[in-house]
């Protein structure tokens, strides 16, 4: 494969020829996605489920190898067990709950945390899988579905945005077109070619600092008994002034992350003579290993001003992007992919107005944002910029051992949770007086519930449409979809649902509006704000 030399390669996959060279029939086509990362793939499996033919453009004709991202919280979990890979990859993947921090020498952590405080849940705090699975999962899933266009090796070259459209100019093997398309979905990575190619802004910050990634294989005994735990070091004496993190991932593989500064021979780095001595530095002189992939990254904090443009919708990193210590690169997307999916499904279906499309902008600018700052802080903390800087983190990181008010200011990277929408122009504020529960804005929480006397989870009940979730035996009169939750402990607890209450959740599984007594007045005008038409 001449393409991409550069680039390792996962799966090949087979050149498109697209109908437009091919004499068959050609747009204007509804929706067209263009990349196959994990967030473009997520978007075309939530959309093709929900009877939407699917047509997207990717650049490559593989799923492609390297270094990307391995750390998959629970929100995405959830969202993957609605598009109905979840469990393939939990399976797949590494459980990861526990994370240990260390300082210089010493080998005991000097603080540890738990990435699922609230236990009982179907998904754990975190999994660690290599972002190459997530893509192929997710393209079998979409390659078994019969209203899904994959064009491999045909890439967007440029764009011309219309008030209601778009047209797209595509390159391929067997020749360049044009299609039109009344939305594009720009999932097309941090270099977008449709962001720059529509001249729009991504600012933000640049950290002057490098980053080894060696990927290893174990090929000793044991590999597989080492815990699965996060382990992160803040001037470790195999890496003296930086930080070092340790992370499993599946099939003995081991991420070993190494900070080297600024000033440093990129080349030289990654050369398996000098990868060696760090890796035995961090996992002993006798540790026996195979070189998977490694790579040096630097990072940046930006975003879009807006990420809808007319026609033209940004998700991931062509929207956005923040350092991968937090994990919030590929989680981030993930929640624009679901917010997006069911906004633009309702739009399509004239069951939304169109102006629904603009609160993804709202809601997931809260979500970027916050992501942004808890990765420049967390860098922050980890590259102090000045003595005093240093003096503070040393004096956290001393004292945190023995004082536990101390720990919340260590800052190794604040792991990915969904972010709350907080004033959303979609959701009904509370009037009641709760005590607890998920408030209008923030994503539910799982629970085990019972299912005609079987076990079940509630968020797998609750599945991806608009629903009434009900606590007690009267549920309101609805048009919408009832759950009802008779007396699971765990559940009834958790939406302070003792006396009763009623609960409207979106297709993302986000709270819109809550009631202790639901009318059925109260519920439709929550709804129909819920779905942009009051604002
Ligand atoms: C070292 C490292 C570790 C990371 N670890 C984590 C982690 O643990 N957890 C986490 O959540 N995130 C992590 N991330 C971030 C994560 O990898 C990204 O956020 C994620 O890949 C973004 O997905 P995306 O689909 O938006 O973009 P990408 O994965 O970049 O995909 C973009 C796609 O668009 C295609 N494309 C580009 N241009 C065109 C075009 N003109 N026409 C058609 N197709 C095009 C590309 O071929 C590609 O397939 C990490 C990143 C790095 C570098």
């Amino acid at each position: 494969m001449a393409r991409y030399p550069d680039i390792p390669k996962y799966k090949l996959k087979q050149a498109s020829v697209a109908p437009e060279l091919s004499g068959g029939g050609v747009g204007p086509y509804p929706f067209v996605i263009v990349g196959s990362g994990p967030i473009g793939l997520a978007i075309a499996l939530d959309l093709a489920r929900k009877g939407h033919h699917v047509t997207l453009l990717a650049a490559f004709d593989f799923i492609a190898r390297g270094s990307k991202s391995i750390c998959v919280a629970k929100q995405s979990l959830d969202f993957f067990d609605r598009l109905g890979i979840g469990q393939r990859l939990l399976e797949k993947g590494v459980i990861w709950n526990v994370g240990k921090l260390f300082w210089q020498g010493n080998p005991d952590p000097v603080y540890q945390f738990d990435m699922l405080p609230v236990r009982n849940q179907k998904n754990p705090g975190f999994i660690k899988i290599q972002q190459y699975y997530v893509e192929e999962y997710l393209l079998e899933a979409l390659e078994a579905m019969d209203n899904v266009d994959i064009r491999w090796g045909n890439g967007v070259t440029g764009i011309e945005v219309n008030s209601d459209s778009a047209t797209l100019s595509v390159a391929s093997d067997a020749g360049d077109y044009q299609l039109e398309s009344r939305f594009v979905l720009a999932c097309d990575g941090s270099n977008s070619h449709i962001r720059e190619a529509m001249g729009l802004s991504f600012e933000g910050r640049v950290f002057e600092d490098n980053f080894l990634i060696a990927d290893i294989k174990f090929t000793g005994p044991n590999a597989e008994r080492r815990p699965s735990e996060r382990w992160f070091w803040f001037d470790p004496p195999f890496c003296p002034g930086g930080t070092a993190l340790l992370h499993k991932q599946p099939d003995s593989v081991w991420r070993l992350d190494f900070q080297l500064g600024w000033n440093i021979d990129r080349e030289a780095v990654i050369k398996p003579e000098n990868v060696e001595p760090l890796v035995r530095g961090m996992l002993g002189a006798n540790v026996e290993f195979a070189q998977e992939w490694y790579s040096v990254y630097t990072f940046q904090c930006r975003r879009m001003d807006r990420f809808v443009h007319g026609p033209v919708i940004f998700a991931g990193d062509s929207a956005h992007l923040v350092s991968p210590f937090g994990a919030r690169g590929a989680n981030g997307g993930l929640s624009d992919a679901e917010n997006i999916a069911w906004k633009l499904d309702m739009v399509l279906r004239q069951t939304a107005p169109l102006s629904l499309l603009e609160t993804y902008d709202v809601e997931r600018a809260m979500g970027a944002d916050e992501n942004i700052l808890n990765s420049s802080r967390s860098t922050d903390f980890m590259t102090p910029k000045n003595e005093q800087s240093r003096a503070f983190r040393n004096a956290v990181l001393e004292l945190s051992s023995e004082h536990e008010f101390v720990r919340p200011f260590i800052n190794s990277g604040r792991l990915s949770m969904p972010t709350p929408y907080h004033g959303s122009p979609l959701s009904t504020a509370d009037v009641d007086d709760w005590k607890g529960g998920p408030q209008p804005g923030h994503p539910c929480v799982d629970a085990p519930v019972h299912d005609t006397d079987k076990h079940a989870w509630l968020l797998r009940q609750l599945g991806d449409q608009f629903k009434l979730l009900h606590f007690g035996p009267n549920a309101p009169e609805t048009e919408l979809p009832v759950i009802q939750v008779g007396d699971d402990e765990v559940a009834v607890e958790r939406y302070d649902a003792r006396y009763g209450a009623t609960y409207l959740i979106r297709p993302d599984q986000v709270v819109a509006a809550r009631w202790k007594r639901a009318s059925h007045a109260a519920i439709s005008e929550a709804y129909q704000r819920a779905i942009g038409n009051r604002q």
